[in-house]
């Protein structure tokens, strides 16, 4: 069933149980009513002619008759009649005694004084009068016509209004339901035309003000974050390729040049060393990539461990001293650290010990004296960790970028790199639900600050 055809339908079934409920009090209500009023009009009728039999003794009985008749003309089949205590009929309003009151509705009339029932569908109303020369049991009866043909016509026209009401509510319920999702289709049909060619596309966002139209702003929203996070990938796709293949090409190179002539053998050792070296760099640049897709892919940490700060530090800088010995890396702490307090972060100590290797190595690579100073301080919630080196510095319209996958600044390109490291090293922090600041001044040198949350309280 269509959202449209179910807000009809429920909107419908409200309208008409409200419709029926009114009807159904009304109706109860007339029908109570009319019944009332009868029983008043024949209870006026049967004290009359009581009044008449116990006051007007010289009343002649047939004269009261067609008194009755007269005044009764009103009434449908209409019997007034009165009985002894012993249940003789003393008076009765029609000539053939047709009508027979069974004994027990006499007795209850003798017994409560005042009886309102019913004798099928005419309804009786009984009284006792004991006051008279002799006591006497009234029952006066009759069909009311009237009330029940005009109880008739209000049903018939409670039926054919409810008929009526229910089937316009109906169509109404339709056609504002249809009316009011209407932006809702339209936006489907918007949407349907939408894929990963077109995400520059946007919906119409109508007025700006209603659901739909928020959820038009939203959608569009979604949009621009998607075809953002397509652009991103696009480029660093075609990034990747463009690094990958500089390598690959001198690789080739070098193959096709050892392979024109024979060469002495000293030139092939020359030749195969420059190939190790350049498949140690697509190594080094693949080995970047995948850690950055994996960083990149992972929502959360896989591997939570309490991991001690200061020990993945020394570890970072004997692995990076291993590979570059000319390099100085001097490790300082603040007094809370110095005085034996080991600064823990709860996390993946492989992925924390290649954030801190990039910095270090990066701090090293480009500065003159190829030299870092780390600097490790904590307070009750965090640990900081800040990075610092006198190199060559980023220029300040440049800092905001270099966090962005394959971005060089322009005087970082006589050094070696593909601007990986730094993407790789935010994403590692914040995994670790952690953040890293840069200042930075051109040839003078540049501080990275990694702050972290301590152990007890890090959330993951
Ligand atoms: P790579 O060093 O391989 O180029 P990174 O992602 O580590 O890639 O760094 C991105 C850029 O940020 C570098 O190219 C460089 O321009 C700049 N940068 C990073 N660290 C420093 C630093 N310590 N001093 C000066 N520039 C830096």
């Amino acid at each position: 069933m269509t959202i449209r055809n179910r807000i009809a339908f429920q909107f419908s079934f409200i309208v008409a149980g409200i419709l029926i409920c009114y009807s159904l009090i009304i109706y109860v209500r007339s029908d109570n009513y009319r019944q009332t009023e009868f029983f008043d009009r024949l209870e006026q009728r049967a004290r009359t002619v009581v009044r008449f039999l116990t006051q007007v003794e010289e009343l002649d009985r047939n004269l009261l008759r067609i008194i009755d008749r007269k005044t009764l003309i009103t009434l449908y089949d209409q019997k007034v009649m009165v009985f002894d205590s012993g249940n003789q009929l003393l008076y009765s309003s029609i000539d053939v005694d047709s009508v027979t009151i069974p004994v027990s509705v006499l007795e209850q009339i003798r017994q409560e004084k005042i009886v309102r029932t019913w004798m099928g569908e005419q309804q009786l109303f009984g009284l006792y009068a004991p006051e008279g020369p002799q006591p006497l049991t009234v029952v006066a009866t009759a069909y009311d016509r009237s009330g029940q043909a005009e109880l008739r016509n209000l049903r018939r026209t409670i039926v054919w209004s409810l008929l009526g009401g229910i089937g316009l509510t109906v169509g109404l319920g339709v056609l504002f339901a249809g009316q009011s999702l209407r932006p809702i289709s339209r936006i489907n049909k918007q949407v349907s035309t939408i894929n990963a060619r077109s995400l520059q596309q946007r919906l119409d966002e109508g007025n700006r003000q209603d659901e739909v139209a928020q959820l038009a702003i939203n959608f569009n929203q979604v949009l621009g974050r998607l075809q953002q996070a397509f652009e991103q990938q696009r480029t660093f796709i075609s990034h990747a390729s463009h690094e990958l293949r500089t390598p690959l090409a001198a690789l080739k190179s070098e193959l096709q040049l050892s392979l024109r002539h024979p060469l002495p053998a000293d030139q092939y050792q020359h030749i195969l060393r420059n190939l190790t070296d350049d498949t140690d760099r697509i190594i080094d640049l693949t080995n970047s990539l995948l850690v950055l897709a994996r960083t990149l892919e992972t929502p959360k940490l896989q591997v939570q461990h309490i991991v001690l700060l200061d020990d993945v530090i020394f570890m970072a800088r004997d692995e990076l001293l291993n590979a570059h010995p000319h390099y100085r890396i001097d490790v300082r702490f603040s007094d809370l650290v110095a005085s034996g307090e080991h600064p823990e972060v709860r996390g993946d100590e492989l992925l924390l010990r290649r954030m801190l290797l990039n910095l270090f190595d990066n701090a090293c690579k480009y500065s003159a004296d190829q030299r870092a100073l780390v600097y490790i301080a904590q307070d009750s919630n965090t640990c900081r960790v800040s990075v610092t080196d006198e190199g060559i510095g980023i220029a300040a319209d440049q800092l905001p970028q270099i966090f962005d996958p394959f971005y060089r600044a322009d005087n970082a390109r006589s050094h070696d790199g593909y601007g990986l490291g730094l993407s790789i090293c935010k994403r590692i922090v914040e995994l670790h639900n952690g953040h890293i600041d840069v200042t930075s001044q051109p040839e003078k040198g540049s501080t990275f600050i990694v702050v972290l949350p301590t152990s007890p309280t890090a959330t993951f």
